[in-house]
């Protein structure tokens, strides 16, 4: 399935959340969502009428999915491999979201958006425990430890993504020790480190149509 390349800013309006998908400027007064919280579009100011069930739960599997900007095929495998664990579908699936590694560098402060995680593990920026890794999707494990690779310290994007992580803080799963540019795994996430209004029952719902 193709990338979306439109903007983001319209994928917050449509979902009627601020998702977190630029950086810095969704901390700023130039945040679309905040500017214009109603959907984007022609029509996007009229007045909704009900949604069905289908609709609420389509919904919530499109915020999810573009939370993490995962397309449709990356996201359904996630939630077939989490239908395939012991314990509960949503929230497996919501665990393994977060321990991609493109989130995690995002978790960590080392970059200001998952979208901007991706290219940066992708370009090969991080050693998880002394390996390069360039898999977005990889996921983390208990103890793991991620670096920035030699290389790429100096990067200016890593410094100012740091500087911004003040903001919005590190989850307790996570330790960053940023004089050394380095993340520790403390703990795998649970389903109480994730604040963002999510109803992963509704997915599951979906899916299991
Ligand atoms: Fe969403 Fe950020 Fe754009 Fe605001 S600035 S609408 S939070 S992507």
């Amino acid at each position: 399935m193709a990338r979306y390349r439109g903007s983001v800013c319209r994928l917050c309006r449509r979902e009627n959340l601020k998702l977190f998908l630029k950086g810095d400027r969704c901390y700023s007064d130039k945040c679309a969502f905040d500017r214009r919280s109603y959907p984007p579009g022609q029509h996007g100011q009229r007045r909704r009428g009900k949604i069905s069930d289908y609709g609420i739960q389509l919904r919530e599997k499109q915020k999810v999915k573009r939370m993490y900007g995962l397309s449709e095929k990356q996201f359904h495998l996630f939630f077939q491999r989490s239908d395939r664990q012991k314990g509960i579908t949503g929230t497996n699936l919501l665990i393994l979201l977060e321990r991609r590694l493109d989130n995690v560098v995002y978790r960590l402060g080392f970059v200001n958006s998952r979208t901007q995680g991706r290219h940066f593990v992708r370009h090969s920026h991080f050693f998880v425990n002394g390996r390069k890794v360039n898999i977005p999707s990889y996921l983390i494990k208990k103890g793991d430890v991620i670096t920035v690779r030699e290389k790429s310290r100096n990067i200016q994007a890593l410094g100012d993504a740091l500087d911004a992580v003040v903001r919005r803080g590190v989850p307790q799963w996570l330790d960053l020790e940023k004089e050394n540019l380095q993340g520790t795994v403390k703990d795998l996430p649970v389903r109480e480190d994730l604040t963002m209004p999510m109803q992963e029952q509704l997915i599951v719902e979906l899916y299991s149509k």
